[in-house]
């Protein structure tokens, strides 16, 4: 059986006080010893405070984005995935499609980005998704099989094994309009059986979340569907007690 994760991706949002008092929210709400894994990840800036925050916490803290780059070097104004492994960041987010509209995360630099994660020892959160005019032209499965097909060719089985991904659906992010249970299900379908010609065994254990207006009235409706494991959370991560629900409901 999959275990759930319920992750919070906070976007650009927060400052010391209220990542503090968010925090303090989601320790206070979550206990340890449940059966849903959570994570949240804040800004690059913010991440050590987060982390230190909730270091005796099964609640894990991930990067919202990476350099492709290894290591160190001149690249400047880049966070690379071992600096995140330094801090004790444990997931990095991928392929947002907020990165692919407008930082020009195309899918062959997603692909390497997601390498460099794994490389890193880092579990890579890999989102993909299509708009509302490639859902109206028939597109979605077509746009989807493309954004995965270099990270599906350029991992090893191994390596495939780690991954998660998440389907946001571009059309659902920050819109209030959610895919249906069941147009969630049929795209995490596609995705689990495109995963599988890669390789079954890591199909089956692979992690799928469903992004895009998920609430905690919606939640467990979506967590239901026999191919969603959980949920990738932007603006209900920021509130400690709507998070806490969605944890509950997965
Ligand atoms: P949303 O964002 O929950 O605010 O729609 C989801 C995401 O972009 O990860």
């Amino acid at each position: 059986m999959r275990r759930k994760l319920v992750a919070g991706n906070w976007k650009m949002n927060g400052t010391l006080k209220a990542n503090e008092e968010l925090v303090a929210g989601l320790s206070a709400e979550l206990p340890a010893g449940s059966n849903v894994d959570v994570a949240v990840f804040p800004p690059a800036i913010y991440l050590s405070q987060v982390i230190h925050a909730l270091s005796d916490s099964h609640i894990n803290v991930g990067a919202q984005n990476v350099c492709e780059q290894a290591g160190s070097g001149a690249f400047t104004g880049e966070v690379s995935a071992e600096m995140l492994a330094d801090i004790g960041c444990r997931l990095v987010i991928v392929g947002h499609s907020e990165r692919r509209a407008a930082y020009g995360d195309t899918n062959a630099l997603v692909a390497e980005k997601v390498g460099a994660v794994l490389d890193a020892g880092l579990v890579p959160v890999l989102c993909v998704g299509e708009t509302d005019a490639e859902r109206e032209a028939g597109q979605a499965f077509a746009v989807i099989a493309e954004q995965l097909m270099p990270v599906l060719k350029s991992l090893s089985v191994e390596n495939l094994r780690q991954l998660i991904i998440a389907y946001e659906p571009v059309w659902a992010i920050g819109t209030g309009k959610t895919a249906s249970p069941a147009q969630a299900q049929e795209v995490h379908g596609f995705i689990r059986a495109t995963v599988a010609k890669a390789d079954e065994q890591a199909a089956q254990e692979m992690r799928l979340l469903y992004g895009g207006s998920v609430k905690a009235a919606n939640a467990a409706e979506l967590f239901a569907q026999p191919d969603i494991d959980g949920g990738l959370i932007g603006g209900a991560s920021l509130d400690a007690q709507e998070f806490s629900a969605i944890c509950r409901a997965a």
